[in-house]
């Protein structure tokens, strides 16, 4: 007989905020916001979206930064040397990529939207989306030279985390700029509504108001002793192996998500779905709700097309996991490193 596994449940302390003053601020002010290129682009951090994909410096790790118009020209001199096009080196500091702003101009007459969203070590952050109307490039959409288009979920262990959350955010909010620029209720323009982070409509007979939208998804790790049940999706973009995931639907909780997708995809039943932690995911616009359940019946059989494999694992046979900034990476390292050992623990 297995130990009952809802006896070990997380510590809190694994996915516990740290304490202290947040190094990434959202904030609100829609009349910094533009539509088209300011004459002289503000200082701050520049998360550039083309296409959903981030726009980062060839090899850089940290996002573009365009120093505050107060710092003397002597001073950037000595802090940002402008590269010689023969030479795309970055200049990197604890700053981040200092750039002129005459670095961006490749990038100026393709500006869509440029938004104001909090601060990232004190200073400004900026999200703009390129149109998707014409080409990044010269001729193509390949970013011009010395620049690289990152998808956010590769950017794992190359941004700090801060960066990472500001660059999720940043794109959860372009992604919901380009679909409510029209009111869904009678097609006008919509506009930024001066109070809140929302679209209002212009349209004075309507007056309809839009907030951001956010997609729960459920993510579940099924336990059965010391094992657990993990699948490969095809749309993985490599070989690993991770937790049953899936959109919660209209009229669920997420309780009844977890049950159905399990269901669906492996074909088995679960008892004691319990809480783990959250995570926004922005592709596009999702919140990851991580679970854990035990394994109550049923055996394991893909009924899924978006499955490729499922089976259980235990350590020491892990296979490839998914990358480490991910929920469900936290949920199978405690998993690992907790769980395991007290379930072997137990049935001594
Ligand atoms: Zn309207």
């Amino acid at each position: 007989m297995h130990p009952d596994s809802q006896h070990v449940s997380p510590n809190t302390s694994l996915h516990a905020e740290s304490s202290g003053e947040p190094l990434f601020q959202p904030a609100y002010d829609p009349q910094k916001n533009r539509s088209t290129a300011p004459l002289e682009l503000p200082g701050g951090y520049w998360f550039l979206f083309y296409q959903n994909n981030l726009l980062l410096q060839e090899g850089s790790k940290v996002v573009p930064q365009i120093l505050p118009q107060d710092v003397s020209s002597k001073e950037l001199q000595i802090q940002a040397p402008v590269p010689a096009p023969s030479n795309r080196s970055n200049v990197e500091s604890n700053l981040g990529t200092l750039l002129n702003a005459l670095d961006l101009s490749w990038a100026l007459d393709r500006i869509q939207r440029i938004y104001y969203f909090g601060t990232l070590k004190g200073k400004p952050c900026w999200a703009c989306s390129l149109t998707q109307n014409q080409p990044l490039g010269k001729d193509s959409n390949n970013p011009p030279p010395g620049w690289e288009a990152v998808n956010l979920r590769m950017a794992y262990g190359r941004l700090s985390s801060e960066e990472l959350q500001a660059a999720r955010f940043a794109s959860h909010l372009l992604f919901w700029d380009r679909n409510t620029r029209f009111c869904g209720v009678c097609g006008a323009p919509t506009t930024d509504k001066p109070d809140e982070r929302a679209k209002l409509c212009t349209q004075p007979n309507c007056g309809a108001v839009f907030y951001p939208k956010i997609s729960p998804a459920v993510i579940v790790a099924i336990l059965d002793g010391d094992r657990i049940l993990l699948a490969h999706n095809r749309r993985f973009v490599s070989k690993f192996y991770s937790l049953i995931a899936g959109f919660v639907e209209i009229g669920e909780s997420l309780e009844d998500c977890v049950h159905r997708e399990v269901l669906e995809e492996v074909g088995v039943t679960v008892k004691n779905v319990r809480y783990f932690g959250s995570q926004p995911w922005p592709t596009p616009d999702s919140l990851m709700i991580g679970f854990l359940a035990d394994y109550a019946g049923g055996s394991v059989r893909i009924q899924d097309d978006e499955l490729h494999d499922a089976r259980w694992f235990s350590p020491p046979d892990m296979p490839q996991l998914p990358p480490s900034d991910s929920i469900a990476r936290k949920i199978l390292r405690w998993y690992e490193t907790e769980y395991v050992p007290k379930i072997r623990g137990q049935g001594h």
